[in-house]
């Protein structure tokens, strides 16, 4: 009973709903839409951007978060309603510093370099993209100087993201992680011994999809609220609480490519599902940040799915979809193959231990490109050298080295990867405090029961939406900060058994 809540809450709503609109065409961009839609689709998108953002700079929000302050200031910081004045007010001091033309062209310049990118990297055209690549570092740098007294041009962009986070705080934990996996990388190397022939056969897609489609059912996606579309990138998108959009794609000669991108969209979307539903049309109903997010996705990818618990259970299953290719292959040679560490070209195809060396080493040439160390014509040069210096392998061309990912071409430069390592390092720390919390989890996973799994994350994470933030979070649910320990200790354990190291 609090008028000016009430018109805040719509204000909210409006906003809201304007974005979900947004998602709806971006989501049929990258799955239906014919090619040639693609510059007017970035229009279009363009004006529910600038109609989102009018609609939230507008300075009556700012009154409203202003007579609201002192109701915030009386409740507990994790009430509903301090919680939504609080992330509203955080959002709103951050979006009215952009003027409302420079969001939309923002919006409009990155549909028109996704369809710049699409072209590009299948036809390994660096120079097609390079200008509207300078044209993004230059709008990047411009969405950063919004904000005073960054330490770091990359700070603002990250806050984005993974808020309250800076350059120099992940750099530190990115070290730390850099300096003890590399030495492990290099013990496998020197292990050998295995490899991944068994998954890469011949597996027809139709199946492929099947499988892909009970798998995600068991971990509890509800095909009533959601759906799984192709796309080019696998990404997940929210239209509404009930209504979550996964994409994937399939290589009908490596069975690893379409199972896992959609357990790890599953993942995603498990985590939007489980928001509180009184969040709905707020900012409150979001994942905590992209680092948070991405530790439930990769939770359920390789905790669950990568996880020798898991396909105790449903390895026969896998066989009987796929008698010809699997039906003599025991699990014994089937679980290291989709575990097989091997440095390799291409971030999303990556293991569980090469693949944070790929996201470390984009995070540092985003640094460098937006603080002016590196040119844009150089990144291509640039790119290659990292890979041979920390992967050792040499890509052949721009389409497997600079131009694979979608991020510098659907975006920003700056603020789009430390999300995945950040969302690995959580996702080691959240399933251990899991496994503590239910003494029963592994033999409940062998078992397929991935419900008390997923009421455990609901309860513990997912409900939540945006009231803490990804550190609280972290604090709350394992007891420790965001650090290297966890994941570290479960790539020890689980690649010195696989590879026998002692
Ligand atoms: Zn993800």
């Amino acid at each position: 009973m609090n008028p000016k809540l009430d018109d805040l809450r719509r204000r909210l709503c409006e906003v809201g709903d304007l974005r979900a609109a947004a998602c709806v065409l971006h989501w049929d961009q990258t799955t239906y839409m014919p090619p040639k839609g693609a510059v007017s689709r970035g229009r279009h998108i363009a004006t529910l951007e600038r109609l989102a953002h009018a609609a939230f700079t507008d300075a009556a929000i700012g009154t409203l978060l202003d007579d609201l302050q002192p109701h915030a200031d009386s409740l507990p910081p994790e009430h509903p309603d301090a919680a939504l004045i609080r992330v509203a007010r955080r959002d709103y001091e951050r979006d009215v510093r952009v003027p409302a033309d420079f969001a939309a062209e923002l919006e409009e310049h990155a549909a028109a370099s996704y369809a710049a990118w699409i072209k590009a990297r299948p036809a390994n055209d660096f120079a097609a993209v390079r200008p509207v690549l300078e044209r993004t570092l230059d709008l990047s740098r411009q969405l950063s100087n919004f904000t005073p007294n960054a330490r770091h041009v990359a700070d603002p962009l990250i806050d984005r993201q993974d808020p309250g986070m800076t350059a120099s705080e992940i750099s530190a934990l990115f070290a730390e992680l850099r300096a003890r996996l590399v030495p492990l990388l290099r013990r496998i190397a020197a292990a050998g011994g295995n490899d991944d022939s068994a998954v890469r056969r011949h597996f027809p897609i139709s199946a492929q999809r099947d499988f892909a489609r009970r798998v995600v059912a068991l971990m509890g996606f509800d095909f009533e609220r959601g759906r799984i579309d192709d796309t080019a990138h696998p990404f997940m998108t929210t239209f509404a609480s009930d209504d979550v959009r996964i994409t994937v794609r399939a290589d009908e000669h490596f069975l690893g490519e379409h199972l896992f991108s959609a357990m790890h969209e599953a993942g995603h979307a498990l985590y939007e599902l489980g928001v509180d539903p009184v969040f709905e049309g707020t900012p409150l109903g979001d994942g905590a940040s992209n680092g948070m997010h991405e530790s439930q996705s990769r939770l359920w990818e390789n905790f669950v799915g990568r996880g020798r618990d898991f396909w105790e259970g449903q390895f026969a299953h896998l066989q009987a979809t796929f008698p010809d290719q699997l039906g003599t292959v025991p699990l014994d040679d089937f679980y290291p193959a989709i575990n097989y560490v091997q440095p390799s070209l291409i971030r999303t195809d990556a293991d569980e231990v090469t693949y944070n060396l790929h996201v470390m080493l984009r995070f540092d040439l985003e640094l460098q490109l937006l603080d002016g160390r590196l040119a844009v014509r150089d990144l291509p040069e640039a790119w290659r050298a990292r890979y041979v210096s920390d992967l050792g392998v040499e890509p052949p061309d721009d389409r497997d080295g600079v131009l694979q990912d979608v991020h510098w071409f659907h975006g920003t430069v700056g603020g789009a990867f430390q999300g995945y390592t950040l969302g690995n390092l959580i996702s080691a720390q959240v399933f251990a405090a899991a496994r503590r919390a239910l003494p029963d989890l592994p033999e409940r996973i062998r078992r397929g029961d991935l419900a008390t799994l997923l009421d455990w994350l609901r309860h513990s994470i997912y409900r939540h939406g945006r009231v803490f933030t990804a550190a609280e979070l972290v604090q709350r649910v394992t007891g420790a900060p965001i650090g290297v320990d966890a994941l570290m200790h479960h790539l020890s354990r689980k690649y010195g058994e696989i590879y026998g190291l002692d």
